[in-house]
């Protein structure tokens, strides 16, 4: 069987692991975060990068460092992960959820527009499968009505919009680095700030409130509580993890790359002949190859090639009930406008294997029974 995902792994993972053990220092905050930390800022040109212990507490420190106060209503696709969502409805916002572009199942500016009220503060663009949405659509709705942004950045890590690095467009970009994402800690995650500013209360919430780095720097003689927050920092075994792909990424993203270009150059032909939909890249985006999927032509023709796959021995799957249509969306949000696209493209979508390490012989594989189910 091909299984959908292996988490990224090097031998230099072991390698720093092991350092890290016998530094004697595993919690956070070590020589592996803090290089993590700068490798992060130097692929993204972010003024500062903190790692944090998921993508979903990274999007719990942007709710925070923006002020999402209750009843401030917050822009996002219906099609993301719950993680989006959660931390803005942690802080008491409403969860205003529109419709998605369907050529890149990114959120449109279009929907966006119309569902900006008075009470709206911020707008969540969520880059999916790597690809970035159209950020300056979004960035003059967010100048015109004065909004706040946050990117959803976790499968964008290493993608660009006019050579501008995902994560770094906005007040705060989050990544993820979970395992079934294109550089992995196991569980894992970092923010981004543009800000200085904003750079140093980034820091004091993600030390549980205190100025604890500050201290570490000389700057104060103890450290307090001084602010909300949380303990957001990662431990340095899986820092260690991780700085080793960070090292590495442009091998790691040309593997995945090559897997994308060959699933990407074989379906063209189904595509021609309507089979199927490939995956749209606009022209000014560059993406890191996080996702392959195809539309198929409808959800029960999705059931029966799920089936078609795991008995050619292939594993792909599928994502996202639209949270608008789950108990807590409709507890904590609304749908703004029509779901035109949403509910019936995440019913079609088709995720395909895609990882490090799967060979060209795996994908000719994968090619080769998603092909046979149309014979
Ligand atoms: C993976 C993911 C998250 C959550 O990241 P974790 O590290 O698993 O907490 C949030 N948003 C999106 C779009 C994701 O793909």
């Amino acid at each position: 069987m091909i299984p959908f995902n292996i988490p990224p792994y090097l031998p230099e993972c072991s390698v720093y692991v092991e350092q890290a053990i016998q530094n004697h220092k595993i919690c956070g905050d070590g020589v592996f975060t803090g290089r993590c930390n700068k490798a992060l800022e130097q692929m993204t040109g972010a003024h500062r990068a903190l790692l944090t212990t998921s993508g979903t507490s990274a999007l719990e420190m942007a709710a925070l460092l923006m002020n999402i106060q209750p009843g401030d209503e917050v822009i996002m696709p219906s099609y993301t992960f719950c993680s989006t969502a959660n931390a803005f409805a942690l802080r008491g916002a409403v969860i205003v959820f529109v419709d998605v572009d369907p050529l890149t199942m990114n959120i449109d500016p279009a929907c966006v527009r119309a569902a900006v009220t008075p009470k709206t503060k911020a707008i969540v663009p969520v880059h999916y499968a790597g690809v970035c949405c159209d950020m300056d659509a979004l960035q003059a709705i967010c100048d015109e009505y004065g909004l706040l942004m946050c990117e959803d950045a976790a499968q964008a890590v290493s993608s660009a919009y006019k050579g501008r690095p995902a994560g770094s467009m906005s007040t705060v970009g989050c990544f993820s680095f979970h395992e079934t994402k294109n550089f992995s800690m196991g569980e894992g995650g970092a923010v981004l700030v543009q800000d200085p500013e904003l750079a140093e209360r980034a820091e004091i919430i993600r030390e549980k409130g205190t100025d604890r780095s500050r201290f570490y720097r000389g700057q104060v003689d103890k450290y307090t509580w001084i602010d909300i927050g949380s303990s957001f920092l990662p431990s340095e075994l899986n820092a260690a993890y991780l700085l080793a792909q960070l090292e590495q990424h442009e091998r790691i993203t040309a593997a995945r790359m090559a897997c994308w270009n060959q699933y990407h150059a074989a379906f063209e032909q189904l595509e021609a002949k309507g089979c199927l939909r490939r995956m749209h890249v606009p022209a000014h985006c560059t993406h890191n190859a996080h996702m392959y999927y195809i539309v198929l032509n409808s959800l029960s023709q999705r059931t029966a090639m799920i089936e078609h796959l795991k008995n050619n021995g292939v594993n792909a799957v599928f994502h996202y009930v639209p949270l608008h249509s789950a108990a807590a969306g409709l507890r904590f949000g609304r749908f703004h406008g029509e779901d035109r696209y949403t509910t019936n493209l995440s019913e079609r979508l088709l995720r395909l294997p895609l990882h490090y390490g799967l060979s060209e012989a795996d994908c000719s594989k994968v090619i080769e029974a998603v092909s046979s189910f149309f014979d």
